[in-house]
């Protein structure tokens, strides 16, 4: 492996996000490279500060994340569904930052066919 190769794979070993494989490429790398050592050392201890500091920070409110869903994708006031597994029709209304979608669809076999969108 290459300094540069082992630069690139060090934050994602510091982040937890290395495969095994590369992993063990890595350490294989930095044993016999000082220069790489100091980076990995110096990575790890900074991604380790980064999750205590995070560890610290107050929670967010309850609803919080329900609330930037909303405003960002759009949630679902009401949906009405009628039929059976073998045929039905669904008909939702929502809410995104930009209006009020009204959305409805024919369920065929399991299988969901948009008819309207308003
Ligand atoms: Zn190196």
């Amino acid at each position: 492996m290459t300094c540069d190769r082992a630069r690139e794979l060090i934050p994602l070993y510091a982040g937890r996000s290395l495969s095994d494989l590369d992993r063990g490429d890595l350490i294989a790398h930095v044993v016999g490279c000082e220069a790489c050592q100091g980076e990995l050392v110096e990575t790890v201890r900074l991604a380790h500060e980064l999750r205590a500091a995070f560890a610290q920070l107050p929670s967010l409110p309850k609803g919080t994340w329900i609330s930037v869903v909303a405003r960002t994708l759009g949630t679902t006031l009401l949906r009405v569904e009628l039929g059976s597994e073998v045929a039905g029709l669904n008909l939702a209304v929502g809410t995104t930052k930009t209006g009020v979608p009204i959305r409805g669809s024919l369920s065929i076999l399991g299988r969901e066919v948009p008819v309207l969108r308003i």
